[in-house]
Formats: C-alpha cells, structure tokens, sequence
C-alpha cells in the first residue's frame, strides 16, 4: 500500500471466517475486506450508490442459495466484478453456467495465497478492460452528439446565410434575421443602425431600423439607445439620422423597450471597417453555451456580409434614382412611377393629381448670384418640398428648375390647397448664398385625373404643363388649375 492512499475495497458475500482470513492475508494490508452476512447481501440500489469494489467474493454454495431474481440482478451488474469460491466438494464447476453468471475468475477450495491473488489480478485486468470499453463508449456517444450539434448548427447557419443573401433590402433582411435567431437563442426582436462617414471625416449619418408598431414613447427609448450604441461604436459624431422600418414576417407587433430584456449589441463588419451594429433584445437572463456564441458570431458575420451588400445595392440604385444635385427622384424614375401610379388610378378608381413647379426667373438668380447660388436654391426647395408632401407622394426633378410632384389619393381641390401652401412656403423662404440673401418664388400647374376618366397617361402631364404656362403669363408666382383654365374658343 502507498503510505497516505486508502486500502481497496473488496467485498464478499457470506465467506466465513476461514475464507475471509485467507483473503486478508493473501492480499496484505493494501485491501480492506468487507464482509455481508448471507442475510443481509446489499441490493442493487446499494451496489450502485456505495462505494465500488475492486472485486466480490462469493462461495459457490451462497451463489446457489440466491433467490433467481436476486442473481439475476447481480448478472446484470456491471459496477462490480465477481470471484467465484468453488466449494471443497464440489470438483468441476461448469464453466459455462459459470460465464453465463458472470463471473470474472473462478477459484477452488481450499484458498491459497497465489490463488487468491491470481484471481483478484485477473477480476482487476478485466475490470480494467471493462473501464477502457465503457470509456470509449462514452466518448463516442459525445463525439456523435457533438456531431449532431455541430449538423445542427450549421443547418441553422445555412439558413440564415440562404434567407439573407435572397434579400436585397435592408429592412426584409433585419425582419427575417429574428425569425432565424430565434432558433438559437430567445430572441424577441432584431433591430439594426447603420452610418456613413460624411466628408468631414468625424461626422457620420445614421440610419436606424426599427421593428413597426411600436408606442411613440418605446421609439424612441430604441432610437436614442441606438444613437447610443452608434457613437460607442463607430467612435463618431452623429450629426443626421434616418429611422426606418424593418420588414417583419410575423404579425406581432414590438412592445419592449431596451430594459424589458438583455440586449446584444454587435458591431457589423465588412471589410475590416464596422458599418453598422444589429441591436437584439433577448429574454433577460439568457446565457449562451461557448459553442452557441461562435454560431451566434458566424451568423452575425453572414447577416454582416448580406447587410453591406444591401446597403450597397440601395447605394448604387438610389444613385441611378435619384437626381444628384437635389436627391429627389429623377425624370426617369418619375416616368416610371408615373405609369405604375396610372394603372393604380384606373384599376382603383381613385384620384391622382400632379403638381409641375417651375421657378420663376430662375436664369436671374444664376446671373445676379452665381450658378453655385442658384445650385443651393434648388437643393433648398427640394428639401422644402419633402417637409410638405407626404412619403407616399413622389416628388422628382423634371429638368432643370422644374420639379413635378405626383399625389396619389389626391383630388383636384386638395392638390390646388397643397400647391397654394407650397408656393407661400417658397416666398417666404430667404435663401443666403455668402453673406447676400434674397428669395424666389415659383408657378405651379397642377392637374388631376378623376376617378373613371379615361385620359392617357401623358394627358396629366400635358395639362399640367398647359396650367404651368398659364401660370407663367398670368404674371408668376401663382397656381392654375388645369380645369379651371379658360377652354379655347374654336371660332
Ligand atoms: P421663368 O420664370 O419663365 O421660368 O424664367 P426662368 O429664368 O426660370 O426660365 P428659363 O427657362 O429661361 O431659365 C431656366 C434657367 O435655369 C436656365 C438655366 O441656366 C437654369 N438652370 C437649369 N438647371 C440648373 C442647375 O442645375 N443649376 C443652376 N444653378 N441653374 C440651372
Ligand atoms: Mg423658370
Ligand atoms: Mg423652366
């Protein structure tokens, strides 16, 4: 025995004292025999929860006198090996009936020192090899649920990835992005912010997507933590930001605010510069296993990719929508919307109106203040334009000062109000360029096709041009209405 180590522990069943002292003194001080009375042998739930032996000894003659059931039991147990003590009488056990019982050694009566410790050696070898077996075993079993795990994880990133790069929108991507998530952590919602760097190098603009129908209040709880996270992250000053909605499939709508669970902020990266971060609101006390958080950075790192690729698209077709100087829509992009809205027209039967704006004496502002001022001029009412109409209208440039704005829903009267308010909006706005500043005013046509009218497209946009030349030889600075105009008197 190794000084300090505890003895082994060997059990036996029923030995009497000779056999028990045989044992005892074959095998030294290193083992500590403890013997059951025949009468009170430990069950199967004792066998399982004491301490386990090194080995059992068990006469042939108690062997015989268990119960079936309670031997069967024993056969079964694999927490302790078995020595058989073949009885002085009985000469040739049967070897076979022997195994099938489940004994690791069987040895003859009388005991002898080399027996008894031949015995226990082989009982411990073949424990040993047993030990070795149900080792492997056991890590096979966690080797094929690892394997299982790992399939699983990355179906899941697969699904992410496929769901994201089929999206070309920011907003459908971010409202699918919960609905994947959630299979990997309780999440409740996935909302996002992006920027840009402006040319100052320290300023960015930020665009915000937030999951819809949300209380006014818990909008802007998400908004300024947004703005938060936007700072900390991309380390600059936000001087503009744009909140937007996300596409969501499911029909609930976001009622938390940021304190109402544990919210993830991850910064998103492409090509080694962080764009953005994704803001999830997850259940409060989540914890995430170690492989679920490399899953949960590997998605993020594909919702990375798809994001900047669509934030890129929307870059690249805004650029070939948009009209550079004052960012309102295109005449191409107005041509096209226009017949998309007339088919709308006539299919619904709803109002459609148009608004044609020229500004007036356009080419003095450019002689008398310099192109550049007169640049700034367009831009400035563009913007004015925006803070008037509503998203659904469409606003665009027509060519150079004339601007058309397309009202779906809009009747004539409504579209004369608007323009009437727009071009007193315009009047009163000082434009400065330097240190002089002036103003401007415009002419606005507008004409309206009635529900169940069957004008052509171009018919809106001949009208309004027709009221716009009215305007301009009633003196400027006005609004005709294209049906009010006095009809041609065919002589
Ligand atoms: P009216 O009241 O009759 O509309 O007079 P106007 O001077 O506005 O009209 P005109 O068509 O004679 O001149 C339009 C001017 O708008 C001429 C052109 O130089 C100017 N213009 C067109 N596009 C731009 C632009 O992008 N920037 C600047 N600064 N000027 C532009
Ligand atoms: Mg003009
Ligand atoms: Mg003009």
């Amino acid at each position: 025995m190794k000084r300090g180590s505890r003895p082994e522990l060997l059990w036996g069943f029923g030995l009497n004292s000779n056999e028990a002292g045989k044992i005892e003194d074959s095998l030294g001080p290193g083992f500590f025999l403890r013997n059951f009375s025949e009468r009170s042998l430990p069950g199967e739930d004792e066998l399982e929860s004491q301490e386990k032996p090194a080995a059992t000894w068990i006469p042939q003659r108690v062997w015989k006198e268990l119960p079936e059931a309670r031997r069967t039991a024993y056969r079964n147990l694999e927490s302790t090996q078995r020595i058989l003590i073949q009885d002085e009488t009985q000469k040739n056990v049967d070897l076979e009936s022997v195994l099938e019982d489940g004994f690791l050694a069987v040895v003859s009566a009388p005991l002898t020192s080399s027996k008894v410790q031949d015995a226990l050696f082989r009982a411990k070898e073949i424990s040993g090899l047993y030990g070795d077996l149900y080792r492997m075993t056991e890590e096979i079993i966690m080797e094929r649920e690892l394997l299982s795990r790992k399939t699983e994880q990355l179906m899941f990133l697969n699904t992410v990835l496929s769901n994201a790069t089929e999206r070309l929108e920011v907003a459908d991507i971010l409202g699918q992005a919960v609905e994947d998530l959630k299979m990997l952590l309780p999440v409740y919602s996935v909302q996002g912010a992006f920027w840009d760097v402006l040319a100052t190098g320290k300023h960015i603009e930020a665009e915000i997507f937030l999951n819809p129908g949300m209380m006014p209040e818990v909008q802007t709880e998400w908004t300024e933590f947004m703005i938060e996270n936007v700072v900390a992250l991309s380390g600059m000053d936000v001087s503009g930001y744009k909140v937007a909605e996300t596409v969501n499939a499911s029909e609930s709508r976001m009622v938390y605010g940021p304190a109402a669970g544990k919210v993830l902020a991850l910064p998103l990266i492409s090509r080694g510069d962080k764009f953005g971060c994704l803001v999830m609101l997850c259940e409060k006390n989540i914890r995430l296993a170690k492989d679920q958080v490399s899953t949960l950075n590997a998605a993020v790192n594909h919702l990375s990719l798809a994001l900047s690729n669509a934030l890129m698209f929307n870059k690249i077709r805004t650029r070939a929508d948009r009209d550079g100087l004052t960012r309102v829509f295109n005449r191409r992009s107005f041509d096209e919307r226009l017949v998309e809205e007339f088919k709308r027209h006539q299919r619904l039967n709803t109002d459609l109106s148009l608004l044609m704006v020229d500004l007036d004496h356009f080419k003095l502002i450019n002689d008398t203040y310099g192109h550049m001022a007169g640049d700034m001029v367009l831009e400035k009412v563009a913007r004015l334009f925006e803070s008037t109409f509503r998203s659904t209208d469409f606003i665009a440039r027509y060519g150079g000062e004339e601007f058309v704005i397309l009202l779906p829903h809009t009747n004539e009267r409504h579209a004369h109000m608007l323009a009437k308010r727009v071009i007193k909006k315009i009047a009163a706005t000082t434009m400065s360029y330097q240190d002089k500043s002036f103003s401007v005013t415009a002419s606005i046509g507008v004409s309206s096709a009635r529900p169940g009218s069957f004008e052509k497209n171009n018919e809106i946009i001949r009208k309004a041009d027709e009221a716009l030349y009215e305007a301009k030889a009633q003196g400027r600075n006005r609004v005709v209405v294209s049906s009010a105009r006095p009809k041609l008197r065919i002589m």
